[in-house]
């Protein structure tokens, strides 16, 4: 889900804000879950994801809600991305091929209301640009084609959306600005970065009874 565009693509109009109305809504699906399927390596796990999961699947204990559980439980996996280590879900053999672990018999998302923020943005993308991003229709993405219009805000359904925006700018500065780093950088301190990295943000948990967004501020000032 993660798609690398050229802004040069994209016309000026089809940039949206959260505020504008998009086609999104392909009336629940019925009959497919092609986006469940065969590309859950590319829907990479940020913290905000990782924490939502780990407590909307009942780590109920406050030193289990990190990467640690989904990683144990075999609902994510590790993998590299241009030099930087991160999670993403994981996959398991349906018997109708592979698909996400959280895609039900009845081919449903089973965790709709704490799903990670790229199935909640999908057929949109993000596009970065000078200190701000705006979302984008992937054209030919969604499978379904009579699609109807939604806010963007309503579509992502998530609360407090402008922290969480301002959030999802923050993490992909620092994700750009460690791979940077990385393509200078021997091996052996690669993995210590990396390692640094997945501790501070990912392994360490967020106090589930204290604003995640605070905590991620908190973090992210150790790095700098
Ligand atoms: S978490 Fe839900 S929406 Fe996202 S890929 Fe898995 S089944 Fe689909
Ligand atoms: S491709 Fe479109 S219709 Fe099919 S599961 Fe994904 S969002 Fe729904």
């Amino acid at each position: 889900m993660k798609r690398e565009i050229l802004l040069s693509d994209i016309s000026a109009e089809n940039l949206l804000s959260s505020n504008d109305m998009a086609k999104l809504d392909a009336r629940g699906c019925a009959g497919c879950s092609y986006c469940c399927r065969e590309m859950t390596d590319t829907i990479i796990l940020d913290p905000w994801d990782v924490h939502l999961l780990a407590k909307g699947l009942g780590a109920g204990d406050k030193n289990n809600i990190s990467l640690s559980y989904l990683l144990s439980e075999g609902k994510a996996e590790l993998a590299v991305y241009e030099g930087l280590t991160l999670p993403h879900l994981a996959a398991a053999d349906s018997g109708k091929g592979m698909s996400c672990v959280f895609l039900d018999s009845n081919d449903r998302c089973s965790i709709h209301p704490f799903r990670p923020g790229l199935c909640r943005l999908f057929p949109l993308g993000r596009l970065y640009e000078n200190d701000t991003f705006y979302y984008f229709l992937q054209s030919g993405e969604c499978k379904k084609s009579e699609r109807t219009e939604v806010k963007i805000s309503n579509w992502l359904g998530i609360e407090n959306l402008k922290d969480y925006e301002a959030y999802i700018l923050s993490w992909h500065d620092i994700q750009e600005n460690i791979k940077a780093y990385l393509k200078d950088c021997d091996e052996e301190n690669a993995k210590k970065i990396n390692m640094t990295m997945l501790r501070l943000f990912y392994l360490m948990p967020y106090e589930p009874d204290r604003d995640f967004y605070e905590q991620f501020e908190e973090r992210k000032k150790r790095i700098s």
